[in-house]
């Protein structure tokens, strides 16, 4: 499987990542999880990249380019792999298509998560995620607790809201996405690469995406 997972903030491209992996041996590749981890370990990538996080803006293409550039060519990633907040801007998605004419890889398809801003508002300010950078798994104080209270069940690491899911960051988040990231579903309709999936259960999404390979 060789996809890119689009749609804004909170539709769920996290969890369907983790859910398409346990079904098949695809990697998950998310930019925010890379980032994340270089700010934490505070490398020179996550010195440059926090500011920008943590106000809900994109990180410069130059510094996500590298990055994804040299991740497409190690081994885990010959059997297959799910993007998840990669492509995020016209330039990340030429610069994608170069890269992988290079590598003489093919996309599958593009599977665009359309959802409400408003389930989108609400599952965002919700949304907790396990501090342990190896983890992270995802939780919801509404809809997916943790069994002890901000305790990872997973990996026993505190539970913690990230930055940038502050109600302004996310706003602003949900704007950046709008603005630069919404000009994607068109690039990739012309290429005829567009799978639109309404997000309604998470089992729903993962099983189109499965019958759509
Ligand atoms: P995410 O977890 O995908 O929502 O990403 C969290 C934050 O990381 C975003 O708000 C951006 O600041 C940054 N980020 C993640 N992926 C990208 C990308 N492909 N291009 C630029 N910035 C990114």
């Amino acid at each position: 499987m060789r996809i890119i997972l689009l749609g804004a903030p909170g539709a769920g491209k996290g969890t369907i990542s983790k859910l398409l992996t346990a079904r098949n041996e695809s990697v998950h590749i998310s930019t925010g999880d890379i980032l994340r981890n270089a700010v934490k370990e505070q490398t020179p990538l996550g010195k440059k990249a926090k500011q920008y996080m943590d106000s809900g803006d994109l990180v410069p293409d130059s510094l996500i380019m590298g990055i994804m550039e040299e991740r497409l060519q190690e081994p885990d990633c010959q059997k297959g792999f799910i993007f998840d907040g990669f492509p995020r801007t016209i330039p990340q998605a030429e610069a994608l298509d170069e890269i992988l004419a290079k590598l003489n890889i093919q996309l599958d398809f593009v599977a665009n998560l359309d959802v409400d801003v408003d389930v989108v508002l609400d599952r965002l300010t919700t949304r907790r995620t396990c501090s342990n950078p190896s983890c992270q798994a995802i939780y919801n104080i509404k809809s997916m607790p943790t069994k002890v209270e901000d305790i990872c069940d997973k990996c026993g690491s505190p539970v913690i809201q990230r930055s940038d899911e502050t109600k302004e960051a996310i706003l602003n988040r949900l704007e950046t996405y709008n603005i630069q990231t919404t000009p994607l579903v068109d690039y990739y309709s012309q290429k005829g690469l567009l799978k639109n999936i309404k997000a309604l259960s998470s089992d729903d999404v993962v099983n189109e995406i499965m019958a759509g390979l």
